[in-house]
């Protein structure tokens, strides 16, 4: 007999958010995580779209309680030195620190369900009758069902069936530092500043401007990772650091100790997201946005509709697959489309750096198309808009031509 009816997986964003919807439903769950406490480390640019607070609108609380940026200005560069820079008066990102932002979610979650920290899940065995969770020091916890919200090495994923195949393919590595602004500064706090291709393969850099402290990352794919830089990600990072202080963009010195280098997929959601009695949300089933690396609102909202299926589940009394298909319908018409659409530019962009340098000169020349091209990668313009607006623009039709076949509008 299953001790509960839902086992989540993971307390990050995913996990968190959908433990705390099945907690408020007052469903019998339990949420398992490896860290010992919250805060615990995550590396991450924790850079928040707008939307976010749209689709959950609790967040404006945690804001106030975590401290936060909200950035109206966003600075774009492309291989060649061009740039493009679009500002307004509504926020366009809000930053915050991973260390607390997660930190307050879990809080939310652990208040309406029993959790069992400092716990590392190694082994699941989906059974006729529920599932089993063996942990590292030997407990075995059991539920009908579980929701895999374990993170871009989700183990949940590979023992269910549903992630096979190489990782270097399908993963990008991002290595990132977080400074308090006591020792780094960046020249634009009011600004994002991020750099496409750097590496001339799959790659960009960001300058993170957070409340009290200052990310500098740069991501590229994961066998460029492993063979070009072979091991020697820290020196590439510094010397990109010192790039950016001779540019002007940052001033002082990071915490080289403080250097971290963790994967992110971006290969757009796995072909199967579900299976006979498991659901995988987050990074464990590759919401991420392919072209931006944005992650924590498809983590965030995956994990909302993946509860909102274990709870049909539960009052169905059946955990098939057919039963569980309702959950990729779901997150299909609310995120699908956006997620299919950052695969396909991130392939066209990535694969050719003239294409973004005249995406990004274009941006440069008319101020319409640069806020449409990055409200479109933050979610607040459609996909539609913008390929409407490439019809009108007044930047010459040949650059215009070069865009629209960037972006897959040609
Ligand atoms: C360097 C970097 C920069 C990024 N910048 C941004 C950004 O600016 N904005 C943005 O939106 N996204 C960003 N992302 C992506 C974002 O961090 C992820 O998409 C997001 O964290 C996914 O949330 P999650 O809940 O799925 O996973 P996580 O946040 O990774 O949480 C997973 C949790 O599961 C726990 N866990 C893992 N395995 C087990 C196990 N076996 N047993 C028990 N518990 C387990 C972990 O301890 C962790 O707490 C970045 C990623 C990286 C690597």
């Amino acid at each position: 007999m299953a001790e509960f009816d839902v086992i989540v997986v993971g307390g990050g964003p995913a996990g968190a958010t959908a433990a705390l919807r099945l907690g408020q439903a007052g469903v019998k769950a339990l949420l398992i995580e490896k860290a010992k406490a919250f805060p615990r480390e995550k590396p991450c640019g924790g850079g928040l779209s707008s939307r976010v607070l749209v689709r959950f609108p609790y967040l404006k609380e945690v804001f106030e309680e975590v401290g936060v940026n909200q950035i109206r200005r966003v600075y774009l560069e492309s291989p060649d030195g061009s740039n493009a820079v679009h500002e307004q008066p509504e926020p366009i990102m809000h930053l915050v620190r991973r260390w607390e932002f997660d930190a307050a979610l879990f809080r939310r979650a652990a208040a309406v369900i029993p959790v069992e920290m400092g716990t590392t899940v190694r082994t699941l065995t989906v059974k006729a009758d529920g599932v089993e969770l063996e942990a590292t020091d030997g407990r075995v916890f059991t539920a009908k069902m579980v929701i895999g919200a374990d993170s871009a090495n989700s183990l949940i994923a590979r023992h269910a069936g549903l992630r096979v195949g190489e990782a270097r393919d399908e993963f990008a590595v991002d290595m990132m530092e977080e400074t308090p602004v006591a020792e780094m500064q960046a020249a634009r706090p009011d600004t994002v500043s991020m750099f496409l291709t750097l590496t001339k393969t799959f790659g960009y850099g960001y300058i993170f401007p957070k409340k009290d402290h200052v990310n500098l990352g740069f991501g590229c794919k994961m066998d460029y990772y492993l063979t070009e830089l072979r091991g020697k990600g820290k020196e590439h990072h510094a010397g990109w650091v010192d790039e950016m202080k001779a540019k002007g963009f940052v001033s002082g010195e990071t915490q080289p100790a403080g250097y971290k280098a963790f994967p992110i997929p971006i290969s757009g959601p796995l072909a199967r997201t579900y299976a006979d009695r498991v659901l995988l949300a987050g990074d464990a089933g590759g919401f991420v946005n392919a072209f931006t690396a944005e992650g924590i609102v498809y983590a965030m909202t995956s994990g909302d509709l993946a509860a909102v299926a274990a709870m049909q589940a539960v009052k169905a009394e059946r955990f098939d697959t057919a039963q569980l298909a309702s959950y990729e319908k779901a997150w299909k018409a609310e995120i699908g489309d956006d997620l299919a659409h950052s695969v396909d530019i991130q392939k066209r962009l990535f694969n050719d750096s003239g294409r973004i340098d005249s995406l990004v000169r274009a941006a440069g020349r008319d101020a319409r198309l640069a806020e449409l091209f990055i409200g479109y990668s933050m979610g607040a313009s459609s996909y539609e808009e913008l390929r409407g607006y490439m019809l009108k623009s007044s930047v010459p039709k040949w650059v215009m031509g070069r865009v629209k076949s960037a972006l897959g509008f040609g």
